[in-house]
């Protein structure tokens, strides 16, 4: 089995509305190359608890498109002087508009980065401003051209449905111009709104109106019935490639592929445990830099949890959970363990069987957290 690395870059130009992720914002080159120095570190010293075949690496943040060709390619040679990369792997770098150049493109590319995860988000910029997302439209459209002429031939987008104030017709037209720019991929997310976020202060205060979580649902269904009609299938709840466009690392995690984390809060997964490290940037570069751990936790996977977790990853990939795999990996007959809770979630339209799969329906995939805490 080969593995796949993911890299955490904690530094963002400014900090969005809605975001609780473990980032900074970017000040200065000299913290960045402190950090590069320390995630390299990182990667020298790791222990070998997982394969060190690996094929797929992740640039993830944070805005990893800050760094510069030199800070990235210090670090993919340190993967690659640390693992056996190889020589097809997917490498993706997740970019945000108006933080890249043609030049910084030129050079990732001729670093072997074969994938960018755009962070479009929404076209739309009255809502790009109350995310405080710190681009405009253009932005993203601009940075789209410069990906496609630097040769990127495999760009996913991400989009966000459900912000507050966002309309049906919002979300059509959003849609609408994302698929005229013909991406290879699109990952949806539907916005929470998390604690200590300031969106979630403006939501308490009255000047934003919540999410309406019936009109998120609304958008969803119009985008699958929109994606039907196009080349896109559906592989995941939330993803959506041209055959071919999977996104290969992402769907690691669905199939519990084993993953080596690398960087502040970065998460792992050996088979058996997953570990993850500090949140805190300034704490990981001080462990890293004094020869310390930087893990700050770790889950064993025990056999409850494994059958649990292989359910429901399983079950969120459009070809399902295969009921033989998934009495040879954990012992336990489904059908019969579940029978009630089968029946019921079938009832409600929310599961099909058809011969060993069990998948979600289109109504399951809308309210999967229900089916998904049965397996809990
Ligand atoms: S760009 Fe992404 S990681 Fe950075 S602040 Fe915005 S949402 Fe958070």
């Amino acid at each position: 089995m080969t593995a796949g690395v993911y890299l955490h870059i904690p530094f963002c130009k400014s900090r969005c509305s809605y975001c609780d992720f473990a980032t900074d914002v970017y000040r200065d080159s000299g913290a960045v190359e402190r950090y590069v120095d320390a995630i390299c570190a990182e990667i020298g010293t790791s222990k070998a608890e997982i394969t060190p075949f690996v094929d797929t690496i992740y640039f993830g943040g944070g805005t990893p498109s800050l760094l510069t060709p030199a800070q990235l390619e210090r670090i993919l040679e340190a993967v690659r002087a640390r693992f056996e990369v190889a020589g097809d792997a997917e490498i993706t770098v997740e970019m945000n508009p108006a933080t890249v150049t043609p030049e910084k493109l030129t050079g990732y590319r001729a670093l072997g980065v074969n994938r960018a995860s755009f962070g479009v988000q929404t076209f739309n910029d009255r809502d790009l401003k109350l995310l405080a997302r710190g681009h405009d439209a253009n932005d993203a459209r601009n940075t789209f051209k410069m990906l496609r002429d630097a040769g990127f031939s495999n760009i996913s987008f991400d989009l966000i449905i459900g912000l507050p104030g966002q309309t049906l017709e919002d979300w059509q037209r959003n849609l609408d111009e994302a698929l005229a720019l013909d991406p290879e991929h699109l990952s949806l997310y539907i916005l929470e709104v998390h604690e200590a976020t300031p969106l979630a202060e403006q939501i308490r205060s009255g000047r934003r109106t919540a999410p309406d979580e019936e009109l998120a649902a609304e958008m969803y269904e119009h985008l699958l019935d929109r994606i039907a009609a196009t080349e896109f299938e559906q592989y995941e709840i939330s993803n959506f490639a041209k055959p071919g466009f999977a996104s290969r690392h992402n769907t690691k995690y669905w199939r519990l592929e084993p993953v080596h984390g690398f960087g502040v809060s970065a998460h792992s997964f050996d088979g058996k445990a997953r570990y993850w490290n500090v949140r805190d940037t300034a704490a990981y570069v001080d462990a890293v830099a004094g020869g310390r751990s930087a893990e700050a936790g770790r889950d064993e996977i025990d056999p409850a949890r494994f059958a649990s977790e292989f359910a429901f990853l399983n079950l969120r990939l459009t070809r399902g959970l295969s009921l033989v795999k998934y009495q040879q990996r954990t012992g336990i007959d489904l059908e019969r363990e579940y029978a009630a809770d089968l029946e019921r979630l079938a009832d409600a339209g929310l599961i099909e069987i058809n011969g060993d799969v069990l998948r979600l329906t289109r109504r399951g995939m809308l309210f999967s957290n229900e089916v998904f805490a049965v397996f809990a």
